[in-house]
C-alpha cells in the first residue's frame, strides 16, 4: 500500500490486542506487515478494559500486560519501527480502537492508519464499536494464522481490506497461558523480559 497522502504523509499500522502475555507471534505480525506494506511505524496498543473478554477468564490488569509488551518490544533491533502505545491503557472505560483511531488521527491530520489483524480478529470487527465508522477511517490489513480458518477471502463491507501474506506461527497467548499453568517452559515464544514478568507476578498458574 502507497501513502495516498503523498509527500509529508506518514503511516501508522495498528496492532491491537490484550497481549496476556504478547508472544512472537505479535512480533512477526508486526515487523512483517511493517516491511510489507512499507508502513513508517506499527504501533502495539495493548487495550486497557478488553470489552469483549470481560467475564470469559481473568484478565491480567492492564499495567501488567503494558509491561510486558514493552519488555517483547525491546527484543527488536533498534529501528525496528514497532513501537508501543500505552494509550488505551491511560484511557478509562472500555477499550474501543475507533477511539484510538480518532485520537490518532485528531493528533495528526494526514495520519493513514491501517489495522493489523489476525484473521480471527478480523472476523469479529463488525462486532466492534462503531465499526462503520472504523472502517471508513482505517485500512486494514489481515495475516493467516494457524487455526484460523483460511476459507474464502474475507468480505467485511465498505472495508479498504488486504490480505498480507506472512509467514505463519502457531503460537497464541492461550497456549502461552497452558503452558505456563502446566510448568512447561515458553522460551523462545516470548520475550525474556516477558518471561520475567509471568514469573515475578505468578502469573497464569490455576
Ligand atoms: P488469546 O489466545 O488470549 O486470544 P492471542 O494470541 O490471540 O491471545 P491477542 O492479544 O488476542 O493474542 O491478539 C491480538 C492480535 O494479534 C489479533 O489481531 C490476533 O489475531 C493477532 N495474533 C495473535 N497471535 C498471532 C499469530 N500467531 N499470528 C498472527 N497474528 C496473531
Ligand atoms: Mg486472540
Amino acid at each position: 500500500m502507497t501513502s495516498v497522502t503523498g509527500l509529508g504523509g506518514r503511516t501508522v499500522g495498528v496492532l491491537g490486542g490484550t497481549f496476556d502475555p504478547p508472544h512472537i507471534g505479535h512480533l512477526r505480525a508486526a515487523v512483517a506487515v511493517r516491511h510489507a506494506l512499507a508502513l513508517d511505524r506499527v504501533l502495539l496498543v495493548p487495550n486497557g478494559d478488553p470489552w469483549q473478554k470481560r467475564g470469559v477468564r481473568p484478565i491480567t490488569p492492564a499495567p501488567l500486560r503494558l509491561e510486558m509488551v514493552r519488555a517483547a518490544q525491546a527484543v527488536l533491533a533498534s529501528g525496528s519501527g514497532v513501537e508501543v502505545s500505552d494509550r488505551e491503557v491511560r484511557r478509562d472505560g472500555p477499550s474501543f480502537t475507533i477511539d484510538t483511531v480518532v485520537a490518532l488521527q485528531e493528533a495528526d491530520p494526514d495520519l493513514e492508519v491501517t489495522l493489523i489483524l489476525g484473521r480471527d480478529a478480523a472476523a469479529l470487527l463488525p462486532t466492534w464499536e462503531r465499526h462503520d465508522d472504523l472502517l471508513r477511517r482505517a485500512h486494514l490489513a489481515v495475516v493467516d494464522r494457524p487455526g484460523s480458518a483460511p476459507g474464502p477471502p474475507l468480505h467485511l463491507e465498505g472495508a479498504r481490506l488486504q490480505e498480507v501474506a506472512i509467514e505463519q506461527l502457531d503460537v497464541s497467548s492461550s497456549a502461552i497461558r497452558d503452558l505456563v499453568d502446566q510448568g512447561d517452559p515458553i522460551d523462545v515464544l516470548v520475550a525474556p523480559g516477558v518471561a520475567a514478568v509471568i514469573d515475578r507476578e505468578g502469573l497464569y498458574r490455576a
